[in-house]
């Protein structure tokens, strides 16, 4: 069975400038096997961010169905966890509760909290950082803290928009390595989604080429690179 699989989507817009309908998604089909780092790479506008909020269940296909382990979605969910392109932060919570929000609104206390988020922090090397506020962090450790957010409930998925575009080249690469390290250690099935051939060829394990309006998947590549 698929981590992920995407079946005959259509998505339409409404153009409001010219008043029509705008086909954005052209019936895709999309099939993503647990354990892989699928890359969905395609340019400005074709429909990438369309295609991930779909899976997250942000947004909903005009027609077509998207199943996460077999089930249809509705909505989002916990076996889904969701990295944005800027880190959305909230500014009043430090590193580690930001991290564990989601067991605070569960009714965990802070001890709970600060336990489960800890093994996170590490893996995402902001020890000593625990207590700092996002104004304090830069934009390389904002992702680190958004990333180790999306990975807190374990979920089986993870799906990432652009999450290092805003980044600068050093910290952008630093990031794409670990994350590939984070990957390797710990499994999971992604879906990066980036306009950036580069990225994609570094991070993935397939790579989804996208074409722009309509927006279609044109090529999936299975790159099987052995893995230092
Ligand atoms: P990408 O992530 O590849 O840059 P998007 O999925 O963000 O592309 O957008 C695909 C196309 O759909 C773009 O032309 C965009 O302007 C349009 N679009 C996205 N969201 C909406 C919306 N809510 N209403 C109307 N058009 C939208
Ligand atoms: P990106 O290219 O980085 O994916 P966009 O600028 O396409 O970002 O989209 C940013 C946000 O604005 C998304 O939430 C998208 O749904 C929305 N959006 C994009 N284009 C339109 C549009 N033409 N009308 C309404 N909302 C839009």
């Amino acid at each position: 069975m698929a981590a992920i699989e995407l079946k005959d989507i259509v998505k339409i817009y409404a153009d409001r400038k010219r008043g029509t309908e705008l086909l954005t998604i052209d019936h895709v089909d999309l099939s993503v096997d647990s354990n892989e780092f699928l890359c969905l790479l395609g340019p400005s506008g074709c429909g990438k961010s369309t295609l991930l909020n779909m899976i997250a269940g942000f947004e909903t296909a005009s027609s077509g169905t998207v199943s996460v382990a077999g089930k249809s979605i509705t909505g989002p969910g916990a076996d889904r966890g969701m990295v944005f392109q800027q880190a959305t932060l909230m500014p009043w919570l430090n590193v580690w509760e930001n991290i564990a929000f989601s067991l605070k609104l569960a009714g965990k206390s802070a001890s709970e909290q600060r336990e489960a988020a800890q093994p996170f922090i590490d893996m995402v090397k902001l020890g000593g950082f625990e207590n700092h506020y996002p104004s304090e962090l830069s934009g390389g450790m904002a992702q680190r803290v958004g990333i180790a957010r999306a990975l807190l409930l374990n979920p089986a998925v993870i799906l990432m928009d652009e999450p290092f575009a805003a980044l600068d080249a050093q910290t952008k690469i630093e990031m794409q390595e670990e994350l590939v390290s984070i990957w390797q250690r710990h499994q999971g099935t992604v879906v990066f989604v980036t306009h950036s051939v580069d990225e994609a060829l570094v991070l993935g394990s397939q790579v989804a080429v996208m074409t722009h309006r309509p927006g279609r998947i044109r090529e999936l590549i299975k790159l099987d690179l052995p893995r230092p």
